[in-house]
């Protein structure tokens, strides 16, 4: 059987805060906001997971006012997930993956992300993809008020 699902998240950028993405710390004058360390990708990947398996949302599991939660390493709820997967037999056939964000490019810090979800993930990295955009200017990814990341990811369960 295969699953696919999907998962899109957005912070607000802020001065004063880390930029985290994909568990890689990106050097940035404008980090990102929010309840846990904010890392917009894997927040994503955790969402496309859990909508694959149709287990609710990454704030179903983990609530935004729950206090233990607060700058949270967010692969702590990518590895949570990873439980909830592999105890429902099924595990991740190929991730697909953009983050949209302004500045700066991301290209040096793609292999490390790749890296860290391979190995949260529990596969090779050839079947990992973290892709970068900009917001050209426009919107408030463009604006430089935001980043963005989405996430498509197809699950297998293979026979007993
Ligand atoms: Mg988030």
């Amino acid at each position: 059987m295969i699953r696919i699902g999907f998962g899109s998240d957005v912070h607000r950028l802020v001065e004063g805060k880390k930029l985290i993405l994909g568990g890689v710390e990106i050097p940035a004058d404008l980090g990102a906001e929010g309840h846990s360390d904010a890392d917009a990708l894997t927040h994503a990947v955790t969402d496309a997971i859990l909508g694959a398996l149709a287990a609710g949302d990454i704030g179903t599991h983990f609530s935004d006012r729950d206090e233990r939660w607060r700058g949270a390493d967010s692969f702590v709820f990518l590895r949570y997930t990873i439980g909830l997967m592999k105890e429902k037999g099924f595990s991740v056939g190929n991730l697909d993956s953009v983050i949209s964000l302004e500045k700066p490019k991301l290209r040096p810090h793609i292999e490390q992300m790749r890296e860290n979800l391979a190995a949260a993930l529990e596969i090779e990295i050839d079947r990992i993809s973290v892709k970068a955009k900009t917001g050209e200017k426009v919107d408030a990814v463009g604006e430089r008020r935001a980043v963005k990341a989405e996430a498509i990811v197809l699950l297998q369960k293979l026979p007993a």
